[in-house]
């Protein structure tokens, strides 16, 4: 069984609180990219093997996907293996939601070879128990997330917008990223609700327009180049332009392809993992 897992970005981001058990409540506008991993998965008598075209991703039980699928093998008492082979486009480490969409697909396709009948709200559980970004990437799309990612609220599509997607050479943990946040402290927010009526609407230039992600202040603080990618991109004529959740990957978004591709070559210059995309429906 093969599987696109797709990467995110996110129109938004804001925190709102840091809970008792350390997760962050956020409220989070999400967006699938056509950006994605091609994943294979095949039944095994027993046993996870992973097998990823990429040497920084761990294959044993440090994998995210091996994680789900273990927690999966417990839950519902599976004997049966897994045999799967990651073929990686997505960088890691990036703010696009790499590892969080494999695992979305590896609930996805035990879900079927293992024969669990799973329901979506059983996949959303299971996701969330990995990862706070898996639950989106279960149906992906455009999305409201808020809790720790994992109370979803679908919107209408916003397919077909025109991305440009930088990443410099460097890898940004999320985990650090949160616990450097001072949430007391952060001084422009995104009008969440404001930019809710713009996706109904479909107001493309108002969202590129208003965006914000209360993380970016932690990252570019460490990562200036972050400040830079942006400043490119809008020069550029780019409508908007975000770090993409905890980094370090700027995304720009732009009115026409042809914009985007002048863009794409100015950064291609200069920053080794640049792609044009555009964002994509429900999966
Ligand atoms: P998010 O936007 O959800 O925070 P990210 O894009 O910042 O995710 P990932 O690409 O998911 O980050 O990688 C985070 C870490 O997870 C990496 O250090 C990587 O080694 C590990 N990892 C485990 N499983 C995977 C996987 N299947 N794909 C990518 N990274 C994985």
């Amino acid at each position: 069984m093969e599987l696109k897992a797709f990467a995110k970005i996110n129109l938004s981001i804001d925190v709102l609180k840091r809970r008792e058990d350390n997760y962050h409540e956020v409220r989070m506008i999400m967006q699938s990219i056509g950006l994605y991993d091609t994943i294979n998965f095949d039944l095994r008598e027993k046993g996870i093997k992973i097998y990823c075209t990429d040497p920084n991703v761990p294959c044993d039980e440090r994998n995210i996907v091996y994680k789900v699928l273990q927690l999966l093998k417990e839950n519902y008492k599976i004997e049966k293996g897994m045999e799967i082979d990651i073929h990686k486009r997505i960088p890691v480490a990036a703010g696009l939601a790499g590892g969080s969409c494999d695992a979305a697909c590896a609930i996805i396709a035990a879900s079927s070879l293992w024969d669990l009948k799973m329901t979506y709200e059983d996949m959303v559980d299971i996701g969330s128990k990995v990862g706070a970004d898996v639950p989106f990437c279960i149906k992906g799309g455009t999305a409201l997330a808020e809790g720790i990612g994992d109370k979803l609220t679908q919107l209408p599509s916003l397919e077909g917008i025109h991305i440009v997607l930088a990443k410099p050479l460097i890898g940004v943990s999320t985990k650090e990223v949160y616990q450097s946040l001072k949430i007391d402290e952060i001084v422009i927010r995104p009008d969440i609700d404001r930019l809710l009526k713009a996706v109904q609407e479909k107001n493309i230039r108002y969202i590129a327009d208003n965006m914000v992600n209360v993380l970016e202040t932690v990252t570019i603080k460490k990562h200036p180049v972050i400040e830079e990618i942006k400043r490119i991109m809008v020069e550029f004529n780019a409508l908007g332009s975000l770090m993409s959740g905890s980094g370090p990957t700027v995304f720009g978004i732009f009115d026409t392809h042809d914009d985007a591709e002048k863009c794409y070559n100015r950064l291609r210059d200069y920053i080794k993992d640049v792609y044009i995309v555009e964002s994509v429906g429900e999966l």
